[in-house]
């Protein structure tokens, strides 16, 4: 959920409470995962917690559990996929510099093709 229960202005936080669409591809307590809009490989999904965080700046220490469970997520997505093998990547963008337009923290999960090393 949102920060409260009245509207929110943060995309992801209306894709968790279902006021805009999205294709949920897995969820626990915790996190959900829905295929990116503008996929950048044949697999694209964004996997983030339930709880809005604004950016890896706004993490508290407190934060550990969740920040592995978004690891856990694609992990399993992973397995459920079924690409494990041969791999994929996961990158979480921090503000402007690294290209964040979203700001509720989200783990990009890319796979389905080569990979190239640096990315962009
Ligand atoms: P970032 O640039 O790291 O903040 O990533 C934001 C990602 O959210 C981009 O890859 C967008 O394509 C994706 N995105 C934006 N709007 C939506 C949406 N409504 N549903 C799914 N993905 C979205
Ligand atoms: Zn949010």
């Amino acid at each position: 959920m949102g920060q409260n229960s009245s509207k929110t202005s943060c995309l992801f936080c209306n894709i968790i409470t279902g006021d805009v669409d999205a294709n949920i591809i897995f969820h626990n307590k915790d996190v959900i995962a829905f295929t990116d809009i503008n996929p950048q490989a044949p697999v694209h999904a964004l996997i983030i917690p339930q709880r809005h965080i604004e950016s890896i700046n706004e993490l508290e220490d407190t934060d550990k559990e969740i920040v592995g469970k978004l690891f856990l997520a694609a992990r399993d997505i992973a397995k459920q996929e079924g690409f494990s093998q041969p791999g994929y990547r996961v990158a979480m963008n921090c503000n402007a510099a690294a290209g964040q337009t979203v700001f509720h923290i989200h783990l990009h999960l890319l796979a389905g093709r080569e990979l190239g090393w640096p990315p962009g």
